[in-house]
């Protein structure tokens, strides 16, 4: 349609050289074109040239002093994307590979995660290209002090509130609420992922991993009868989706044989022993490849590509960005996988997906499949709200409910738009039709 076309092009004007933002723009715009057709009104009030443009930039300057006493300048940014249907909700990404093209790729994504978890969630990301490897916690906790004393002017509990990516765990959480805390004088849910004593939710933690095989068990079970029971997993990624999504298909039957970081991988055909994986990467902060030192039956492959060669039933990328390509995904195709799970945000290329879904595999969308994560934030946010907090089942409970729905208004959106099981179109059809439609019902706001 040449109307999403120009929208296209304008998008690539507007922000040259970020091709991972212009990848995340083509897909849904691509999806859309049937939304188009059948809501002219939203042709004409400018939704689709709106939604592509971020509602606010922010790009700061953090200073930090290192433990030699030299000062240390690295670059922060939040992009308040939309807030439509919610405060802007999103993550916060520290890693070296971090500038705006990350971020608003991320952010414009988020929009449509967050808008399918049903809940009322803006879209919107941070970040800063600040490399938390190899820091002392007092690093740590000075840049994360130094990158909250700007943001915290453009956050609130009803206006942003951030949480954990790439980079962000409990830790860094705790240094950016302290100081939070100390400039505003108050204690509010600024931040989600925050620790349970002040403020946090039980199966926050694990939600993001916990949600994606809640998501993965309903669409094989719906799409092909099938289940995690008895089969083989690879995982990519040893990070905090990538843990407890190993833990998860566990307790539902699968056993997990691969792992990895960004140096490289480990196979363990007898299962992977997560109680090992946890105390190298959670505590001890160490690279994967240690694990086989304690279990010396599983091997360890230098880089990271490589893994998608292992024969697997399912595969899940939760480590990064266009992780898996085209020929990751043949080679998966060929090896008889009949699932894929994105727990990572855009991890598999557009060339794997068109692989996957021309092999009749079961495609899980990250928009739609890691929105666990967000979703346990938004219950973290009812939580503070009521300065209540429910069990862990309750929250388990209400997670597992939040991700079946997920898979149903998404497959029911792909169906009503002649997509059949393509849950790429579905997700972005039922996550911007929401947005879509608040966005019309409030006007053109200045
Ligand atoms: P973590 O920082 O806990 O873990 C990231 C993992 O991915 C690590 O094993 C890391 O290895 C690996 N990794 C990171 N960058 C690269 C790279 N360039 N190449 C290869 N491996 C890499 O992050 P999370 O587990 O929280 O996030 C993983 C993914 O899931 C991201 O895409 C994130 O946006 C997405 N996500 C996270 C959510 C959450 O709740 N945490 C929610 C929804 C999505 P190394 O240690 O060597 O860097």
């Amino acid at each position: 349609m040449k109307i999403l076309q120009n929208v296209m092009e304008q998008v690539i004007k507007r922000n040259p050289g970020e091709p991972e933002f212009h990848q995340a723009v083509k897909e849904v715009l691509e999806s859309l074109e049937p939304v188009a057709d059948k809501h002219p009104e939203w042709v004409k009030a400018g939704i689709f040239d709106r939604i592509v443009e971020p509602e606010r930039q922010i790009i700061f300057r953090v200073p930090w002093v290192d433990d030699n006493g030299r000062v240390q300048v690295n670059r922060g940014f939040r992009i308040q994307f939309n807030s439509a249907i919610g405060p802007y909700k999103g993550g916060i990404r520290l890693h070296p590979s971090v500038y705006a093209g990350i971020i608003k790729f991320l952010g414009f994504e988020q929009i449509f995660k967050n808008s399918l978890t049903g809940l009322p969630m803006g879209g919107a990301k941070g970040g800063s290209d600040f490399d938390p490897k190899g820091k002392s916690d007092a690093e740590v906790m000075r840049f994360c002090q130094s990158f909250m004393f700007e943001l915290a002017r453009h956050i609130g509990p009803d206006t942003d509130v951030p949480a954990g990516d790439i980079g962000t765990g409990g830790r860094e959480i705790g240094y950016m609420y302290g100081m939070y805390k100390k400039l505003r004088n108050e204690f509010t849910g600024v931040l989600t992922g925050k620790g349970l004593s002040w403020g946090g939710s039980l199966v926050r933690t694990e939600a993001t991993g916990y949600g994606l095989c809640y998501f993965m068990d309903e669409a094989m079970k719906s799409i092909k009868g099938k289940s995690f029971e008895g089969t083989t997993v690879v995982i990519s990624g040893s990070g905090n989706v990538a843990i407890y999504a190993a833990a998860k298909v566990s307790q539902l039957g699968g056993t997990v044989v691969a792992l990895s970081d960004s140096n490289g991988y480990i196979y363990d055909p007898t299962g992977i022993k997560l109680d090992t994986v946890k105390r190298i990467k959670e505590v001890e902060r160490k690279r994967i490849s240690e694990y086989v030192k304690y279990h010396p039956e599983a091997a360890y492959t230098e880089g990271c590509a490589g893994i998608w060669n292992i024969k697997c039933d399912i595969a899940l990328p939760c480590a990064t960005q266009n992780e898996l390509d085209g020929t990751a995904a043949a080679t998966l195709a060929e090896n008889g996988c009949f699932a894929v799970g994105e727990g990572a945000n855009m991890p598999c290329t557009p060339e794997a997906i068109e692989v996957f879904l021309k092999n009749g595999i079961v495609f899980g969308p990250a928009k739609a499949a890691n929105a666990g994560g967000v979703a346990t934030s938004g219950l973290e946010m009812s939580q503070n709200s009521m300065r209540y907090s429910w069990t862990f089942e309750e929250v388990d409970a209400k997670l597992k409910d939040i991700m079946v729905n997920i898979f149903k208004n998404a497959s029911e959106a792909a169906k009503a738009y002649g997509y059949g099981d393509n849950l790429v179109a579905g997700a972005n059809i039922a996550g911007f039709e929401k947005v879509a439609a608040a966005m019309y019902a409030q006007g053109i706001a200045y």
